[in-house]
């Protein structure tokens, strides 16, 4: 399921503006990222009473963009995550007791979803098992960056 929120991304990280703070944008996208994988969580886990997703994440995100993009950005997350939604209706065996997909978060060769079954507890398949420690590696790198930059922000 969180190819809807990776896809959602994708089509919106090149639109991200940065501001005072944020020359690099890494922070603002993080931001972006991060809510649109919050959005997809809650539509798996709490669907029901997610009354209107796609309104609340434009909500969540819209500040990152410029007034030009607003409909554009608008039209990516409605799209993608109506089709997200229908998907967990007609698919819902993809779930498993927890409301968590039950798919690789690796991406093919030929850049297609891997969708094979994660090894239990991962985020990954057995082939894409390698994967997951790379991300583990950047998130700890992404970590150390924002301690860096709180104690930059500390007056002297
Ligand atoms: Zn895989």
């Amino acid at each position: 399921m969180y190819r809807f929120s990776r896809s959602i991304y994708r089509a919106l990280a090149p639109h991200v503006i940065g501001d005072e703070q944020d020359d690099s944008l890494a922070r603002n996208r993080q931001a972006v990222l991060e809510a649109c994988e919050e959005t997809i969580r809650r539509l798996m886990v709490d669907g029901r009473y997610f009354a209107r997703p796609a309104r609340t994440l434009f909500n969540d995100v819209r500040m990152y963009f410029s007034m030009q993009d607003q409909q554009r950005v608008w039209c990516v997350i409605e799209r993608n995550l109506a089709i997200a939604q229908q998907c967990l209706q007609e698919m819902p065996e993809l779930l498993d007791l927890e409301g968590q997909p039950r798919e690789c978060r690796a991406h093919t060769r030929k850049g297609t979803p891997c969708q094979r079954e994660p090894l239990p507890g991962r985020d990954y398949c057995p082939s894409h098992k390698h994967l997951e420690e790379t991300f583990e590696a950047a998130e700890i790198e992404m970590s150390q960056f924002e301690r860096q930059f709180d104690r930059d922000l500390v007056p002297a």
